[in-house]
């Protein structure tokens, strides 16, 4: 299915290449031009992904993101302007998943994307499946966590998702 992006960002030049890019690459996008369409579109639309501008008209990206992440855990991809390295860390603990420092290329854009759609995608499959039991051996996928007989715990880290329980408990234990 294709994948809807909402770019939320008040400069129309950056929108449009923002856009062109995107839509190059096979994905729906949706645009906002300030704070509060934004975070309007994020709840009706309901997008894959956002990418949030931080400086915005109406609310601020921070504003945007405390707003989304009320009702949703889409990935939000933040873009800043140079030496906000504050604001960066800011961004981070108010939900958002990754960062951007305008200016940036393209292709690494578009790598960013990719990879926050396809973790966000693992997460999900974590959280329906989270434990599994298999005669004594107790695998909780929440947790990155194997347990037999309630004594061996190992941590598993890396992508769970091409992870077998066949390669875990040869890998384990
Ligand atoms: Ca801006």
């Amino acid at each position: 299915m294709q994948k809807l992006i909402l770019i939320i960002e008040d400069e129309q030049p950056i929108v449009d290449i923002l856009k062109f890019n995107l839509q190059k690459e096979g994905y729906k996008v949706i645009e906002a031009l300030d704070g509060l369409e934004g975070v309007r579109l994020a709840q009706t639309k309901e997008p894959d992904l956002i990418l949030l501008d931080l400086m915005l008209p109406g609310l601020d990206g921070f504003g945007v993101c405390r707003k989304v992440r009320e009702k949703s855990n889409v990935p939000i991809i933040m873009l800043t302007a140079r030496d906000e390295e504050v604001d960066k860390v800011l961004g981070l603990e108010m939900g958002a998943d990754d960062y951007m420092t305008k200016p940036f290329g393209v292709r690494e854009l578009l790598a960013r994307v990719k990879a926050n759609l396809r973790r966000h995608v693992v997460d999900e499959e974590v959280e329906s499946s989270e434990i599994m039991r298999i005669g004594n051996l107790t695998i909780d996928c929440s947790r990155y966590e194997i347990v037999k007989n309630d004594v061996v715990t190992v941590a598993v880290d890396g992508d769970l998702s091409s992870v077998t329980v066949k390669n875990l408990t040869a890998r384990s234990l």
